[in-house]
């Protein structure tokens, strides 16, 4: 029998347009992919595990086999904390560096197909078409990415239908079978490791801009579709021992440009309505099982932060000045806060009336907008810890088996570690803060979720300020 991992490795050589360098290129075959294919394939191969299955996975009602429980629908608090462990176990695999291995996607559809009745006011045939592309998903362990924002061309003009050179997104043709659309979105993480690509817009669309309100399952092979890749940032794997981050865990980001690809209708799940697309992006439970993985991958994220800065510091004995230790102090309350928010989102966790148990979304956004702050407060201290060990390096570990061995065992030695140890753990925390890799792993914190201000400001916005102003009207009134 074919295992997931054999499955997920051949449903990527489905003729997909990925571009990288000019060039089309085979995803499961080309080296600047192979080292990321190998860190996805590994979590799909615990699914094989005994041992390990029951924690990433549960039993899929019409299948009978193991599915990832980003599918699981939680009805109780005890659900939350299966989905919790299971997110914990994938971002701990990758130390929190990978960060769209599908489960936010899966997560995201989750929502959507547990509140799927509210969506009928829009389109009767919503909770039919999702329902059918939720199993199909959950089932064939589809791996999938979510891909909004317009491509970047000129911000300030009011992305209007008319305005054809903004590469936006629309429909330009409707047959009897389904759709045709034109157009680009980005930044598209992953991929071109996703089988499917739910395309929807960033924001809130007004009716004149009805044309480009869509909501739409794009199979990532669909002819037309050209993934088009930046840079890789991938090391080789015979670099694994130089930059162990970059060999193994670059996700990819690709702009989608879409030339005249067919959707059809089955995976049109909502069209031309600005309201309904509104709607369904600010859907409380998809949002709230979306960003609970995030917040439990961020969380593991700077605990492995925290975890370098606290070696590096042992390592050359800066552990013993009070500012180095007030500084990974820092690091730990990060830690500490994010976890303890995730926490009391799942405590105030509360039942819809569909019956789905959803984490509370005010201590999540409290997490994913403070974690845009954090991360980049993270790579700042460790910076400061490490200084100048980060530059001062050998080319390679390899140096070490070279005739100036003994020379380099005794200078790049630290106060409680041996040369090639040292030099290994600050080649580790390099690819975090000055790799290409590593760059890219700072603006995805801080943009990932959208644009940061705005996202602050919505807390601002939505909060129920009635309290606050009894508080201060009791002296001024
Ligand atoms: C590494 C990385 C990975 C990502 N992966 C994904 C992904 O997988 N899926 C996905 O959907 N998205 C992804 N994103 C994209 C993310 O959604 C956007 O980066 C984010 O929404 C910000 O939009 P933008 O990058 O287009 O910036 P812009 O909106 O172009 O902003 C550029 C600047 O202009 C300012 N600006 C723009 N418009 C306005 C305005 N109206 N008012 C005031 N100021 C304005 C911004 O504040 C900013 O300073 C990713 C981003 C990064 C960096």
């Amino acid at each position: 029998m074919t295992s997931i991992k054999e499955q997920f490795i051949q449903s990527l050589q489905d003729g997909r347009n990925v571009w990288l360098d000019g060039k089309i290129v085979d995803v499961s075959k080309n080296q600047n992919f192979t080292g990321t294919l190998s860190t996805i394939s590994s979590l799909f191969d615990m699914f094989e595990d005994p041992d390990i299955r029951d924690s990433i996975g549960y039993i899929s009602p019409k299948t009978h086999e193991y599915v990832h429980t980003a599918f699981l629908i939680p009805h109780s608090y005890e659900d939350l904390m299966k989905r919790r462990r299971a997110f914990e176990v994938w971002s701990q695999a990758t130390d929190g560096v990978m960060s769209r291995l599908s489960d936010y996607a899966r997560s995201r559809l989750t929502g959507w197909y547990a509140s799927r009745e509210e969506y009928k006011r829009f389109d009767q045939h919503f909770p039919g078409k999702i329902r059918t592309y939720y199993e199909e998903a959950r089932d064939r362990h589809l791996f999938l990415s979510v891909v909004q924002r317009d491509p970047q061309i000129n911000r300030s003009i009011q992305p209007v239908p008319e305005v054809k050179n903004l590469g936006l997104l629309r429909i330009t043709k409707k047959t009897e079978d389904g759709v045709f659309v034109n157009g680009a979105k980005m930044v598209g993480t992953a991929a071109p490791y996703s089988n499917d690509l739910i395309i929807y817009p960033l924001g809130m669309l007004k009716e004149e801009q009805k044309p480009l309100a869509h909501m739409l399952i794009v199979a990532a092979n669909s002819p037309g579709l050209h993934l088009v890749c930046r840079e890789s940032f991938a090391s080789e794997p015979s670099k694994k021992a130089d930059s162990p981050l970059s060999s193994q865990y670059d996700e990819m980001d690709a702009l989608l440009i879409f030339d005249n690809v067919f959707v059809p209708w089955e995976r049109v799940l909502l069209h031309d309505n600005p309201e309904a697309i509104w709607q369904i992006k600010s859907d409380s439970v998809s949002n709230s099982l979306a960003y609970h993985q995030a917040i439990v991958r961020l969380g593991t994220k700077l605990e492995f932060v925290a975890a370098l800065a606290y070696e590096i510091a042992d390592a050359i004995g800066a552990n013993t000045y009070l500012h180095v230790q007030e500084k990974i102090g820092e690091l730990i309350m990060q830690v500490k806060t994010i976890n303890g928010l995730l926490i009391a989102s799942e405590f105030q966790g509360k039942v819809d009336q569909y019956g789905t148990f959803t984490p509370d979304f005010t201590y999540i956004e409290t997490a994913r907008n403070l974690g845009a702050k954090y991360y980049p407060r993270a790579l700042e201290i460790l910076q400061l810890i490490g200084a100048g060990g980060f530059i001062q390096l050998p080319s390679s570990v390899h140096d070490f088996q070279g005739p100036l061995s003994p020379l380099l065992k005794e200078y790049f030695k630290g106060a409680a570690i041996e040369a090639e140890k040292r030099t290994k753990l600050f080649k580790l925390a390099w690819d975090l803060i000055g790799s290409p890799l590593g760059s890219r792993h700072e603006l995805y914190e801080r943009f990932y979720a959208g644009d940061p201000i705005r996202n602050t400001a919505n807390q601002y916005n939505n909060f129920d300020k009635t309290r606050l102003k009894q508080m201060v009207e009791k002296y001024i009134n």
